[in-house]
């Protein structure tokens, strides 16, 4: 039968505790469903995307086992890895412990590239139980003799599917060749491409599987719209739609950091006070706008997908979707932001004639026509096509021309002929 309360899940009373702290009342299936096996010991394949609430699915057993199993831990040797693709997710898998945990002792490192690893490193060396890791920088410090993954009792891979995307393979390999066999793993994919179910073979011993699709659900909770309109009206368009009185928070998503720039500075010079996100900011300046997002100190944050990627900001009344994603799968993610936790939300996409076959992509995946919105002043019934070519007809996903941390470099810059700049390995690693 299904588990109603988190009790009945046998959970430890310090979590129990602190899960009440939340006000979370019911499991959500991933939780109810992983919860249980994970706790017997078992390893997991979960097909999951964030928002399902699938970090506490993972969290809360692994500090169960962790808290009936004590043992000391010894410098540089974590008990627990959870790998993830990117340096915010890795911050918020932090924080997910951290609030699960409270109740309990144990000491935990979150290790990421693009800031000084002496904080991590002296961390490292304390003792940790928990350390949760994007894989560039990991390889470093273990290469470094700063972490041993010899006495790992359980190896979370987050986000597989993102992790490929991205070309963290190789360092994938490297790290899954230093564990212990003896371990329980859990591999979590939001899809299951035939190379995520190789990954996932390689890892896995006899594990449950677990599939929730929140897709579809958070799809038919969000109102959809696309208005059409030409390029050059795109400005314009949003700037009318954000100045009108129903747009509160909003999330503007673009297809390049250049483009994220250029959007929130437009933004800013007609009054409306926002600020973008990418993998070229700072870890610090990233974290600053995002905090100041989320109290409220302006109203609008333009951002790269990559960038965006498991951030969970509340009240976001709307995304808009300045530019159409190639990948039909970023769409769900990104309309995702909005209507969270059972809030209304509203998508806006913004699809100029070059951006058709996306859209049409995504009305596939999500197997919906999203209603299109004529009550604006720039609808182009028959949009003027753009110079350049939609770069992918089929509206597969188009991994070309992207930098290592799956932002599509801006045309302009490649278009000249000049080789786009590629970011420092082991920099851009962890974003
Ligand atoms: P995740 O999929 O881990 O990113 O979680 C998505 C959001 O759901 C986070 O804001 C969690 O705090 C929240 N959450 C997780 N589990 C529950 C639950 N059982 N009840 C209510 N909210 C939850």
């Amino acid at each position: 039968m299904k588990p109603n309360t988190f009790a009945e899940l046998n959970l430890i009373e310090p979590l129990l505790k602190a899960i009440k702290e939340e006000n979370y009342t019911t499991p959500t299936p991933i939780q109810a469903a992983s919860i249980p096996p994970l706790i017997g010991g078992q390893d997991l394949l979960g097909c999951a995307q964030t928002g399902t609430g699938k970090t506490a699915a993972f969290a809360l057993p692994i500090l169960h086992r962790l808290e009936t199993k004590r043992r000391a831990s010894s410098p540089g040797a974590p008990r627990v890895l959870i790998l993830t693709p990117t340096r915010e997710l890795a911050a918020q898998i932090g924080e997910n412990f951290q609030t699960y945990g409270r109740h309990l002792k144990f000491r935990q490192v979150v290790i990421y590239g693009g800031v000084s690893q002496m904080s991590q490193v002296r961390m490292l060396n304390r003792g940790v139980h928990i350390a949760v890791a994007t894989p560039g920088r990991l390889l470093d410090l273990m290469e470094q003799g700063h972490v041993d993954l010899d006495q790992l009792d359980t190896f979370v891979l987050d986000e597989a599917d993102r992790m490929l995307d991205m070309g963290f393979l190789p360092d994938l390999k490297r790290i899954i060749a230093a564990l212990p066999e003896d371990r329980q793993s859990l591999f979590f994919s939001a899809t299951m491409s035939p190379e995520v179910r190789t990954l996932a073979e390689s890892l896995l011993k006899d594990p449950v599987k677990v599939e929730i699709s929140p897709e579809v659900k958070t799809v038919e909770k969000i109102e959809q719209r696309v208005l059409y309109v030409q390029h050059a009206d795109k400005a314009t368009l949003l700037e009318q739609l954000l100045k009108g009185d129903v747009m509160g928070r909003s999330l503007i998503f673009t297809k390049t950091k250049r483009g994220a720039d250029k959007v929130a500075k437009n933004l800013n010079r007609s009054g409306i006070r926002s600020d973008a996100i990418h993998g070229d900011k700072s870890q610090n300046a990233r974290n600053r706008i995002l905090s100041d997002f989320r109290t409220g100190r302006f109203q609008v944050l333009v951002a790269t997908d990559v960038a965006a990627r498991g951030i969970d900001i509340d009240g976001i009344t709307h995304v808009v979707n300045y530019d159409i994603p190639h990948e039909p799968e970023s769409y769900v993610h990104r309309i995702g932001r909005t209507g969270r936790a059972g809030a209304e939300g509203v998508a806006l996409s913004l699809c100029d004639s070059s951006e058709r076959h996306d859209l049409r992509a995504i009305e596939k995946l999500i197997r919906m026509t999203i209603v299109i919105e004529k009550d604006h002043p720039f609808h182009a019934d028959r949009p003027m096509p753009r110079e350049s070519k939609p770069a992918n007809r089929g509206g597969r996903p188009d991994y070309r021309k992207r930098s290592k941390n799956g932002e599509a470099y801006d045309r302009r810059k490649t278009a000249k002929g000049s080789k786009p700049k590629r970011p420092g390995k082991r920099q851009t690693a962890g974003v």
